[in-house]
């Protein structure tokens, strides 16, 4: 059994479509083992992204991130990181594969509704970041 962090983007949390996304991981395998929302200040966002940190788009990303409230998830079930990236779809919406979340969801590059853990290990430091030991179960 595998554990992945979720972040459903401000763009999507405005849309209205927090059910919807949190659906597509329940009915495919992924069950939530904690949730919560949450207004990221601008220290949360950089530190959590600070992989980009000298990326061009690093700035736009962080003020992005903080435009509004996000909800974050622990989704945990078989190939967790791997099957919520599929979910997801590409981080270009205009290239993820139909019926993704992304291709569903999404307007554009910079505003694409979710974040997904990249790897088993990013998931732990990630989860880690966000959650104590007593919110998931
Ligand atoms: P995330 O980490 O948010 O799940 P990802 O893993 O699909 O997305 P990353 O390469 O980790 O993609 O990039 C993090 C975020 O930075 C992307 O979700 C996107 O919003 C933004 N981003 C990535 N590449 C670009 C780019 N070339 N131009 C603008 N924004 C970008
Ligand atoms: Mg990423």
């Amino acid at each position: 059994m595998q554990q992945t962090l979720s972040i459903i983007k401000p763009d999507a949390v405005a849309k209205g479509v927090i059910g919807k996304i949190l659906d597509r991981f329940e009915t495919n395998g992924l069950r939530i083992a904690a949730t919560k929302k949450v207004q990221l200040s601008r220290q949360d966002a950089e530190a959590f992204y600070a992989v980009h940190a000298n990326r061009p788009f690093f700035n736009d990303l962080v003020d992005f991130m903080i435009s509004g409230p996000v909800v974050i998830s622990v989704l945990e079930g078989e190939n967790a990181v791997l099957k919520n990236r599929e979910l997801m779809g590409a981080t270009n919406p205009k290239e993820a594969e139909a019926g993704t979340i992304r291709a569903d969801f999404a307007e554009n590059i910079d505003a694409n509704a979710v974040h997904g853990s990249d790897s088993v290990e990013n998931a732990a430091i990630e989860i880690a970041f966000f959650f104590s030991g007593r919110e998931i179960s």
